[in-house]
């Protein structure tokens, strides 16, 4: 199925269910699709789905206005009678880290500003752009996402 909402790109296994427009907020109820899930400590691909769980996200704002993330993901059984992890939760890395309440893309823009600026300054940058935050998270994003590295040059 194609991507009902080009300008904003989803990543595979992802679908929007609905928007909704909130009087402060955009709220975008979205589900995993995937039939399979892939176990991180065995690495096989499962499909026993045992349970479902919510998600709620903080992503970048849209013309300044929040947004918010609500994400039904599942729990999946592991296919392999010897590994350790009998049930694991399917992740989107792309979108969201392990145990992030903030999509990664929130996350890397609260790093560049916070890399520009004072932790201060990028905090009251960021909530002029709708993303709500702190000095003491602009500094935790700083240390989760690593600078890019810049090519060098040599002066002679
Ligand atoms: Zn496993």
């Amino acid at each position: 199925m194609s991507n009902p909402l080009p300008i904003m790109p989803l990543a595979d296994g992802l679908k929007l269910v609905i928007m909704m427009l909130g009087a402060r907020t955009i709220h975008l109820v979205m589900e995993m699709t995937s039939s399979f899930a892939t176990c991180p400590v065995c690495g096989k691909a499962s499909n026993k789905i045992r349970s479902f769980y919510k998600l709620t996200l903080r992503d970048l704002a849209w013309r300044g206005t929040p947004v918010i993330i609500r994400l039904t993901a599942r729990r999946f059984a592991c296919v392999d009678r010897d590994c350790q992890q009998r049930i694991f939760c399917e992740r989107i890395p792309e979108l969201v880290p392990a145990h992030g309440r903030r999509t990664a893309r929130f996350t890397e823009t609260l790093s560049a500003l916070g890399r520009a600026s004072s932790a201060e300054a990028a905090t009251r940058l960021a909530r002029n752009l709708g993303l709500s935050t702190s000095a003491d998270t602009v500094l935790r994003a700083n240390r989760a996402t690593p600078e890019p590295k810049m090519p060098t040059h040599r002066v002679c």
